[in-house]
């Protein structure tokens, strides 16, 4: 799907009154409306609250609504309803899946650990509930890191779905015995390090903000050790920590590398910074399948709803339950 300059602006709402028609049913319903840093902005601008994947899931979990509306992916509303059992899930199109939670399926995973028998399993919270039940201990791209380093040193760690977050935990901590899954999201690899390197130098000001799962970050890095843009220019961070990194920003421009949907809250966060994509056509077509009309027809009707398996739930809980006990899991995707 291409998004276009107007649905950009945030003038993709079908008709006049629908955010107050969705808003007015969502409180009949006794529901919260949650969206992602990568939804639409029209669905971004409806929304009680826009966060990263785990945020969201937190507020979730902590809200009295009865009822969760989750405007994001499917792994997303599956990790809310694994935190909130008893609330009711609802995400607006159950289609909206995601490439890299799909890059392992279960029983990959169960065929990788058996060969690699007594390894802990860390998995990026961009998983599905089935394998989350399998896991250790989730992270975030936040504190994968010290995730990692929680892990004694003489155990084997594997690590999933995302190459290339896997790749800056294991330069990060030098860890030979840590495995990486060779998984990934489309859109984030389509953020190529060549693409950086040009736009970084054409603007040699700008700062850069980095999301670890892309495929440029390695370049990031590389740009940063070899001086070619100053080190505390280049920031790799999660979704949410990009809005804090803007808001404490005294750039004038900046760069983005992840989903271009996550200007949106930037430019809110930071009107005066100029934030510009690295990659202009990096659009998730799951993400924008979460459509205004879609939305409205969930808060009216209370499609599609969210189920997940009370034992696998319970498994999944605990792996969470562990990332968070392990500093702070900010915000992942
Ligand atoms: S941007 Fe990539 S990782 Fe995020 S939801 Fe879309 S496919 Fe999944």
């Amino acid at each position: 799907m291409t998004v276009t300059a107007d649905v950009q602006a945030g003038t993709d709402v079908p008709y006049p009154g629908w955010a107050d028609e969705v808003r007015e049913l969502a409180q009949r319903r006794n529901a919260v409306l949650l969206a992602h840093n990568y939804q639409l902005p029209a669905i971004q601008d409806v929304a009680d609250h826009v966060g990263d994947s785990l945020a969201l899931s937190r507020i979730a979990a902590e809200v009295d609504a009865g009822t969760i509306v989750f405007c994001g992916v499917h792994f997303m509303a599956e990790t809310a309803k694994i935190l909130s059992p008893d609330k009711t899930v609802l995400i607006p199109d159950a289609r909206a899946g995601c490439s890299l939670a799909d890059s392992i399926t279960v029983d990959e995973l169960r065929a990788w650990k058996a060969e690699h028998p007594g390894a802990v399993v860390v998995s990026y919270v961009n998983t599905t509930a089935a394998v989350k039940a399998e896991t250790d201990i989730c992270c975030t791209s936040s504190n994968a890191v010290e995730v990692v380093a929680s892990i004694a040193e003489d155990r084997e760690v594997l690590f999933l779905p995302d190459q290339f977050l896997g790749a800056h935990v294991r330069r990060t901590l030098n860890r030979a015995n840590m495995h990486v899954w060779a998984g990934e999201c489309h859109v984030h690899a389509g953020i190529n390090g060549a693409e950086l390197t040009a736009q970084a130098e054409a603007h040699p000001d700008a700062e850069l903000f980095v999301h670890p799962e892309c495929g440029c970050a390695t370049s990031a890095l590389y740009l940063a050790g070899s001086g070619t843009v100053p080190a505390d220019r280049v920031k790799i961070l999660s979704t949410g920590g990009m809005v804090d990194a803007a808001r404490a920003s005294h750039a004038k421009s900046v760069l983005v590398a992840t989903e271009v949907g996550m200007l949106h809250q930037l430019r809110r966060a930071a009107p005066e910074i100029d934030f510009r994509a690295v990659n202009e056509r990096a659009s998730c077509t799951y993400m924008k399948m979460i459509t205004p009309m879609a939305l409205l027809r969930s808060v009216r009707e209370g499609t599609d709803e969210v189920h997940v398996d009370p034992d696998l739930a319970a498994r999944g809980r605990a792996a969470v339950e562990r990332m968070i006990a392990v500093g702070r899991p900010g915000g992942g995707e």
